[in-house]
């Protein structure tokens, strides 16, 4: 069967290769063949070594396939059933303190792509049966990848906020992250949206998704335009979804008392904090990394009602090893969903 790996970069970013069907199921497992599989930089991150040491397994970890053999011991699936899966995390202990508090995430037997030796981005992947969660099959299937990783992360973002309808949040950075975002800050969560990016297309689109302001913030002075907007009070949230260090500072800058900061993006500089600003302000700075397997029901919910619209292109997985050298080139700016089935 096909699988998608890191290969010997930066001669080559990845690599279809020939590898056998994942065997061996276990009575609380489920046999799974790949459907669609999108296309994240986490992905070519781990392809290239970007996070350290470049992954031995095939990448792929938003994906959505049909059950087409159960372990003894399944008792919710049926074979034919859709399902996905929380971004990359496909078991955990169910014992520890972050497993008991619904955090599996964290757990430290979680099961991640690396340890279970291989990815989504594969015709076929074994999976426990509790991590894999049922969808209908009449949704838009592709939609329903990227709800996984990029939905589920914001979700989860705006679900630690603890916002109250009509809070304003600046979003910073408008790309695919930023974009699913905003329906999710409009739509779901009820609140007003402020769009902050530097690409005039991205931002037409995010007017478009329902930014009740953009701001170009290379261009515009992102403090004063957001005092306007704001009546000089400052945002209650701000979600940085862009890499950019500088975009981490005015998004710190532009909170109100009690605003709080949700990191998405994942910048290698550190951020310069006012601790006096912070304290008077009882200001709260987190991270949200992907979710768990509730919030993501949660953020799956949004698609089925409808509420938020995931943009991309699909492509043959035959196709992948191009999208991954524009990728790595900057020169992807649509989402990538991978069709298994051409
Ligand atoms: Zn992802
Ligand atoms: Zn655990």
């Amino acid at each position: 069967m096909k699988a998608v790996f890191g290969s010997n970069y930066p001669n080559k970013v990845v690599e279809i290769k020939d590898v056998e069907k994942p065997k061996n199921l276990k009575e609380d497992e489920v046999l799974v063949k790949t459907l669609f599989c999108s296309l994240c930089h986490s992905d070519l991150s781990m392809a290239i070594g970007e996070w350290g040491e470049k992954s031995k397994t095939s990448v792929g970890h938003e994906s959505i396939g049909e059950v087409v053999e159960i372990g003894k011991n399944v008792k919710d699936l049926q074979v034919g059933d859709y399902v996905v899966g929380p971004a990359g995390i496909r078991g955990a202990c169910e014992e520890c303190k972050y497993c008991l508090r619904g955090e599996e995430v964290f757990c430290s037997e979680g099961i991640f792509i690396d340890k279970r030796g291989y990815g989504t981005m594969q015709e076929y992947t074994i999976e426990k049966a509790n991590f894999s969660i049922k969808v209908p099959k009449n949704i838009d299937l592709a939609s329903a990848c990227i709800i996984t990783c990029a939905g589920l992360t914001v979700y989860k973002g705006f679900k630690l906020a603890n916002t109250i309808k009509n809070d304003i949040v600046a979003i910073y950075g408008i790309g695919g992250l930023g974009n699913i975002a905003i329906e999710y800050a409009k739509n779901v969560f009820g609140l007003k949206v402020i769009a902050i990016g530097s690409n005039e297309d991205s931002l037409k689109i995010a007017k478009e998704k329902g930014a009740d302001l953009i701001i170009n913030w290379k261009k515009q002075n992102v403090e004063s335009e957001i005092n306007k907007f704001t009546n000089n009070q400052g945002v209650d949230l701000a979600m940085v979804t862009s890499s950019t260090i500088e975009q981490f500072s005015l998004a710190l800058k532009s909170l109100a008392p009690l605003g709080k900061l949700c990191s998405i993006g994942l910048p290698n500089k550190d951020l310069n904090i006012n601790i006096l600003d912070l304290t008077f302000g009882q200001k709260t700075i987190y991270g949200s990394l992907i979710g768990t397997r509730q919030d993501l029901k949660e953020a799956l919910q949004a698609l089925y009602d409808n509420k938020v619209h995931p943009d991309f292109e699909i492509k043959s997985i035959d196709k992948a090893e191009k999208y991954f050298e524009l990728m790595n080139e900057n020169k992807l700016f649509k989402r990538i969903v991978f069709d298994f089935s051409k």
